[in-house]
């Protein structure tokens, strides 16, 4: 039984106040809040068997390197990869695409194309082009209509054997559009082309499997599913890892070094240079074992409770527009009041205590497509309430009324 209050007693911060008001946390798409259970793990670590990982023979240096070896075994598990060693635990999402980026261009050569879709956030769209700079690639857009969702007939004409590399997000972080990833997958195979699908906003709501997607690339960020910030997983297929250069040098990406030679490690450790996130990478999986205890299916479904409802309760109010309407969509709104400055809203309700985001969300393209400066963002968590956006509604309207 999904028991929302019950929920909400594991997240200590939303216990707190903001401006002598409880907070409202909706600001779940830039980061999501941490249970107990996960605070309870980063305590454990560095209170009992904090040591450097894979070198020691020391016991403390076990310990850890068995629970960070057990925490991408949960990485594995949840996100269903063949093996182990196609899970790269990374910063985050954005390193990952730079991990993936860099490796590529050893293989693009002048004349590949590469495709981006028009509702990709600023980390997968910089690396890219500067891809395209170095090799001399073209990068083309997969555009999309004014409901924020892709136009697949524009992207089959743009697919040919030119085409290398396909990198689109799951779900939009802008708009909460769900992409037909399946799809865009299957036609980029058709025409030899890899894909590397940005999962940040994915994971907090999907278990993306990555066997059935048959994706090449995926990325996530611990901390948009209840981790802490600086980690998260590069999931590439053996063979794409194998056939990319490592990224950074240094120490446990070796298999032995000398001045004339050096001789890389296998997979994973290729691509984890230097000490990692060891904290981090354990919390991780304390956070995936968390999420997987209330369960996707059932997140999933309360959240959209959640979107209908706050989707039907915002349009009421006078003079609000609503970007991103796609049919498929996850529990982001993003919103403007005609004639007021998205700023504006969001520092008065700061006031009221509700955190949401405001601004272009790392993703400009997609401002200048609506020719609008930024938008209003409120994003729901499993851990949010009806109350909640029956307050958020009524402080956009008290905003409203004082910015009029
Ligand atoms: C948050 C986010 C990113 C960036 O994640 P980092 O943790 O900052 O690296 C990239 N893409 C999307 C869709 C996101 O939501």
């Amino acid at each position: 039984m999904f028991n929302v209050e019950k929920i909400r007693k594991d997240f200590p911060i939303l216990q707190r106040e903001v401006n002598g008001k409880a907070l409202i946390y909706l600001d779940n798409a830039a980061t999501s809040q941490t249970p107990q259970q996960v605070i309870d793990a980063i305590v454990d670590y560095y209170t009992h068997y904090n040591a450097n990982i894979h070198r020691g023979v020391h016991t403390l240096s076990q310990e850890a390197t068995d629970k960070y070896e057990a925490a991408r075994l949960t990485v594995q598990k949840h996100f269903n990869a063949k093996e182990a060693h196609e899970i790269i635990l990374t910063a985050g999402t954005t390193h990952g695409i730079n991990l993936v980026a860099h490796g590529f261009a050893s293989i693009l050569t002048k004349g590949d194309e590469v495709l981006v879709s028009a509702l990709e956030h600023h980390s997968n769209i910089v690396p890219w082009q500067m891809l395209c700079e170095k090799t001399g690639a073209t990068l083309k857009v997969i555009p999309m209509n004014t409901d924020g969702e892709l136009i697949m007939a524009d992207y089959n004409q743009l697919l040919s054997e030119k085409t290398k590399l396909v990198f689109v997000n799951h779900i939009s972080n802008a708009l909460g559009t769900i992409n037909p990833i399946e799809e865009i997958i299957t036609k980029a195979h058709q025409v030899g082309a890899a894909v590397l699908v940005d999962g940040a906003q994915a994971c907090p709501h999907i278990k993306a499997d990555m066997q059935a997607l048959d994706v090449d690339f995926y990325v996530v960020s611990a901390h948009k599913m209840c981790g802490p910030t600086g980690v998260g997983m590069l999931y590439g297929k053996e063979e794409w890892l194998n056939k990319l250069p490592p990224y950074q040098g240094g120490g446990e990406m070796i298999a032995e070094v000398s001045f004339e030679k050096t001789t890389y490690a296998g997979l994973p450790h290729k691509f984890e240079a230097g000490t990692p996130n060891i904290c981090g990478g354990i919390a991780f999986g304390a956070a995936i074992d968390y999420m997987n205890t209330i369960g996707f299916e059932a997140i999933d479904k309360y959240e959209h409770e959640l979107l209908e409802y706050a989707t039907a309760e915002l349009l009421k109010i006078e003079n609000l527009k609503i970007f991103g309407t796609a049919k498929n969509k996850t529990s982001v709104i993003s919103f403007n009041l005609e004639g007021i400055h998205p700023y504006d809203i969001g520092t008065l309700l700061d006031k009221m205590g509700i955190a949401v985001r405001t601004g272009h969300h790392c993703a400009q393209p997609i401002m200048s497509f609506f020719n609008i400066p930024g938008t209003v963002r409120a994003s729901f968590a499993f851990y949010n309430t009806k109350a909640e956006v029956d307050a958020l509604v009524s402080g956009v309207k008290t905003a409203q009324r004082m910015l009029a």
